[in-house]
């Protein structure tokens, strides 16, 4: 069984996410969504929040699964059994900070590899923050997330 682990914020999940999520799926058995509750970045959705529109927007892939976790997310990939942790690289300016990350977390431990996916061109420029801020000043998300997180996120920034 080959398992791997795709941990981020997720605040929330894009059509960018999803791509990468996709093509995870078709190269392992299983992948564990993980949403990171203890970041730097202050969210807009709880993890709990994150947890279920994730679970809403992928019910359709049965060998996805998503978790929220704490703490080392090395760690978290040993708990779930997986051998690799996934990230998404979209412009050259991801690379940098994903190589820091990657190098560190297998000093940490050199059981576990980093698995980069390059993302779809259309994505390339999409991130959780630019999402939030067209959808703060009214503009057109619906190219960018799924129907339920534009609808959900719509009615979050109605109410912050
Ligand atoms: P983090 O706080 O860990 O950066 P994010 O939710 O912003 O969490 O991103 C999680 C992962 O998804 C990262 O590897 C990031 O590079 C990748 N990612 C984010 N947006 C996109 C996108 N539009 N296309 C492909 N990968 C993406």
């Amino acid at each position: 069984m080959r398992r791997a682990v795709y941990p981020g914020s997720f605040d929330p999940v894009t059509n960018g996410h999803i791509d990468i999520i996709k093509r995870a799926a078709s190269q392992f058995d299983e992948v564990v969504v993980a949403v990171l509750r203890n970041s730097s970045k202050s969210a807009l959705f709880s993890a709990e929040e994150r947890v279920n529109i994730l679970c809403e927007v992928l019910k359709d892939m049965p060998s996805v699964s998503v978790r929220a976790f704490d703490g080392l997310t090395v760690d978290f990939v040993k708990e779930c059994g997986a051998i690799a942790m996934i990230r998404g690289l979209r412009a050259t300016t991801d690379f940098e900070y994903e190589m820091q990350i990657a190098h560190t977390n297998h000093e940490l431990d050199d059981s576990i590899d980093t698995v980069f996916f390059i993302t779809n061109l259309k994505y390339a420029y999409l991130s959780s923050s630019m999402v939030k801020e067209i959808a703060m000043y009214g503009g057109d998300i619906s190219k960018f997330v799924p129907p339920f997180v534009e609808k959900v996120l719509l009615e979050k920034v109605q109410n912050v």
